[in-house]
């Protein structure tokens, strides 16, 4: 076969080229000073998924919108949130938005209820949502969530999950969350009571916010969650849904909080949480934070952290055979600014409380195998090359907050030994080298 090589003649276009210092809208890097905050999270959710056994999943980035489109077809999030990825073969497949539609699809795709009943299963990831950005509210933000599926419909699993959730923000030490709670019943239930609704509200719409006048139409339990005081004045004389549940939910929802009274966890009843997804059922929770700064002051006087709901029709919805699955996930992004507003801290691995100081190209050399002496004894050491300087390096090492300074000079490098300098005293101690690693551990 024979190439067809075209000389393309590059036309010069002077043109200025734009500095790309702007990261998309609404979705942010994460840069070295902030990542300890991430691993401090990381870290705790990894040992609650682990007491209370939960199992690690993780599924793509990107899932086919139908994951998305069947399991919640009037709601906002499929409406207008929804990134829409074209790929070359012509699959439509979006940025996953919320992580437990995917899990749903996992489970079915691989038959995961053979491995238990109920399934504990844990995640910790991006999702996507095409929103303005606010403070606290990314498009693209992380979440970590738990769910229990499979098994029977008992409501000591929606307690579970509930607490679960709550023990995390306690370990994170953000005090005084509350969980707001409320059922939205069953099928049987939830349709009369959508009657009802629909009923109150058909000769009042003139009253109502623009996005609620449609979702009238298409789903018109969202009304009780508007937040536009037009609305919030309109839904005061609405029915209420635990007014209308069927015998089974409420006797579900009594359930519900007769484990959490029974683990004295904080809870309010909210008659006009619903929840932004079609899938909930029965039990609904957010659990929020109570803030005396007024900025973070969003919701109802808190910022919600966490959020989550059963969910037993999902599986039908993406065309498996229904199981049972409560979960609920929490908003990585929005837990550490509640940890930042409250002042909280986390260790600064970047700190070490070594720092070799070398004078001189002999000490530069050999200094690499000396930090290879720390790695090997799990000691953590840092360095500065390229500032040659004894005092500039000291300085370095003062700036970093080390406990001690190795130094390792000329002399040092032809006798085979090290200094070891305490940086608060200042009081210095010549050791052999070989021992470096030892001594400098019995000073820690
Ligand atoms: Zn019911
Ligand atoms: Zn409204």
């Amino acid at each position: 076969m024979k190439k067809i090589l075209k000389k393309k003649k590059n036309k010069k276009v002077k043109k200025e080229k734009k500095i790309l210092s702007q990261s998309p809208k609404g979705m942010h890097d994460i840069l070295p000073g902030e990542q300890p905050w991430w691993e401090k999270i990381r870290k705790v959710s990894k040992n609650i998924a682990d007491f209370y056994n939960f199992l690690r999943i993780d599924t793509p980035i990107m899932e086919s919108a139908e994951v998305f489109e069947r399991s919640g077809e009037a709601t906002d999030l499929v409406e207008k949130q929804m990134y829409f990825v074209k790929t070359k073969g012509g699959d439509r497949l979006v940025l996953r938005p919320e992580g437990t539609a995917p899990i749903m699809r996992a489970y079915l795709q691989h038959g995961l209820a053979k491995i238990g009943q109920p399934l504990k299963l844990w995640y910790f990831g991006q999702m996507f949502r095409y929103e303005q950005p606010q403070a606290g509210r990314y498009r693209e933000f992380n979440q970590i969530g738990f769910e229990i599926i499979g098994g029977k419909e008992e409501p000591i699993y929606d307690a579970q999950v509930i607490v679960t959730i709550y023990r995390l923000i306690e370990e994170l030490k953000i005090k005084n969350a509350i969980v707001q709670i409320n059922s939205i019943g069953c099928r049987n239930c939830r349709a009369v009571y959508r009657k009802k609704l629909v009923d109150y509200y058909k000769n009042k719409l003139d009253r109502l916010c623009r996005d609620c006048r449609r979702r009238f139409a298409t789903n018109p339990m969202r009304l009780l969650d508007c937040k536009n005081e037009k609305c919030i004045a309109v839904r005061a004389g609405a029915p209420i849904i635990l007014d209308n549940l069927c015998s089974y939910c409420k006797t579900h929802f009594k359930n519900v909080l007769e484990y959490l009274d029974a683990l004295s966890l904080p809870y309010v009843l909210n008659n006009y949480l619903v929840r932004g997804l079609d899938y909930y059922n029965r039990t609904v929770f957010e659990i929020f934070v109570e803030d005396s700064n007024p900025e973070a002051s969003r919701v109802g006087g808190g910022l919600a952290i966490a959020s989550g709901g059963r969910y037993d029709y999902l599986v039908e919805m993406l065309g498996g055979r229904q199981a049972p699955g409560v979960g609920g996930s929490l908003g990585v992004e929005r837990l550490i600014e509640a940890m930042k507003l409250r002042g909280l801290s986390v260790p600064d691995k970047n700190g070490a409380k070594i720092f070799l100081v070398y004078i001189g190209n002999e000490a530069k050399k050999k200094s690499l195998a000396i930090i290879e002496e720390f790695r090997k004894a799990d000691v953590g050491i840092v360095e500065s090359f390229g500032k040659e300087s004894l005092k500039v390096q000291l300085a370095m090492a003062d700036k970093k907050g080390a406990e001690m300074a190795l130094i390792f000079g000329q002399k040092e490098v032809f006798e085979d030994n090290i200094i070891i300098r305490d940086m608060k005293s200042g009081m210095q101690e010549t050791v052999p080298l070989a021992k470096a690693v030892e001594e400098a551990k019995k000073r820690l």
